[in-house]
């Protein structure tokens, strides 16, 4: 079967010995499944889902009543009071830029607690200069590193008893860094530290890309409010765009204020046709984030008997579903983000090359071969080019394509 797809034997028959030795590994990813797939077919009978929340809203979006029910199903099955589940959210990077500018103020502080965020934030809070940055309201902005993978309780907890720090911001997954993404045990400690020194700051979760790949989300653990993307995680594939936004109601609200008109917030924003693909896209979601998971494992294992570094292990406890392989030089990385393509099911005869992004300082390489534009739940690897090459892989719609991707790409750098 892999010869007919351009797959040594040899490769094919390490393929066989890593799907033995991960065996434990892609039980566990299977319960936690089955766990979140329950919490979403709860809420979906919760709310009575029917056949009239698939039709849809134009002009306005007055009355949405699938939007509406959508909301509940989000806000419930991440634990929060309420959520914001918009197609004009453009993208994850907009409703972190949205939920940024709705909750802060001129002379407020945002303070990052895991050293700097997401480099697409760079202009949005004005770590690089911008005439529409926060910054350029007023707004001021701080970092504590981590110090060797963990929040430093001392520097925040200092900086918390001194004045004006309206929003602490925390980034589960590393983005193009070199760090360990954030678990769930540390959001929970964190979280309860700041709250005994302020109960009042917002403590904001960027969750992109870790949605069911555990079974507690940040709502459900003190996070004030939560960001994500809808072509991630969440969106199970099916959703062509758009991001959430769940937490404490007040929160929620301002953001929405700021997503459409102060005084109409969630009242307004047409579904169009969304309504269908962002309800089967959450259904399918436990299993599709379980699909991804499972690829990434397998990639682990593959590379790491290949020599190389990889990160998390295979056998190591996940926080998102992204896999990152380190491949030291430039040719190797590219290579392998070629192959990535090579192996999807859309653009497969396109060959990526570095480019320059907006919104990122270096050039970038990207493989999305996907049905959804820039999709990264679909089988996806991206990599900055700079040192020490690492490669981001992820996502993955079912196992076995997830599979058959990474080694195509495997094969590709061999
Ligand atoms: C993907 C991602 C974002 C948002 O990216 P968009 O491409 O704008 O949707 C933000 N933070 C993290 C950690 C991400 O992985």
């Amino acid at each position: 079967m892999y010869k007919e797809y351009g797959i040594s034997e040899y490769l094919e028959n390490l393929a066989i010995e890593v799907q033995n030795e991960i065996k434990q590994e892609i039980e566990n990813v299977n319960k936690i499944c089955e766990k979140n797939s329950l919490k979403v077919l709860k809420a979906f009978q919760k709310y009575k889902v029917s056949e009239v929340h698939f039709n849809q809203t134009t002009g306005y979006g007055y009355g949405d009543i699938g939007r509406e029910t959508i909301e509940k199903i989000f806000a419930e099955v991440l634990g929060a009071e309420d959520a914001l589940v918009r197609s004009q959210f453009i993208s994850g990077t907009h409703a972190l830029t949205v939920t940024l500018f709705g909750l802060l103020r001129p002379g407020d502080t945002m303070l990052s607690i895991n050293g700097k965020p997401y480099d697409t934030l760079d202009k949005v809070i004005g770590i690089e200069n911008n005439p529409s940055s926060l910054k350029s309201f007023g707004i001021n902005y701080e970092q504590i590193d981590l110090i060797d993978n963990k929040f430093d309780e001392e520097k925040i907890i200092n900086r918390l008893k001194k004045k004006n720090v309206k929003l602490i911001e925390i980034q589960r997954s590393t983005g193009y860094s070199t760090r360990d993404s954030i678990s769930i045990e540390q959001v929970s400690d964190i979280i309860q530290k700041i709250k005994q020194v302020s109960k009042d700051v917002i403590v904001m979760i960027d969750n992109c890309y870790c949605e069911f790949v555990g079974e507690i989300e940040p709502a459900e653990v003190g996070a004030d409010i939560v960001v994500g993307s809808l072509i991630k995680n969440l969106g199970g594939g099916l959703a062509p765009n758009g991001a959430y936004v769940v937490g404490k109601k007040e929160l929620v609200e301002l953001v929405a204020e700021r997503l459409t008109v102060p005084g109409q917030g969630k009242e307004v924003g047409p579904s169009l046709g969304l309504n269908k693909p962002f309800l089967q896209g959450l259904f399918m979601a436990p299993s599709v984030v379980a699909s991804s998971v499972k690829t990434a494992i397998f990639a682990s294992r593959m590379l790491e008997k290949l020599g190389y570094d990889v990160k998390p292990k295979y056998n190591s406890k996940r926080v998102d579903i992204v896999q990152t392989i380190k491949f030291g030089n430039p040719e190797k990385l590219i290579k392998f983000c070629q192959g990535i393509q090579m192996g999807s099911p859309v653009d497969s005869n396109a060959i990526p090359e570095p480019w320059d992004m907006p919104g990122y300082t270096n050039q970038v390489v990207m493989a999305a071969g996907a049905f959804t534009a820039g999709s990264s739940i679909e089988l996806s690897c991206d990599a900055p080019i700079r040192e020490p090459y690492i490669a981001y892989l992820q996502g993955g719609l079912t196992y076995e394509y997830g599979k058959l991707g990474v080694l195509k790409a495997i094969q590709n750098i061999i």
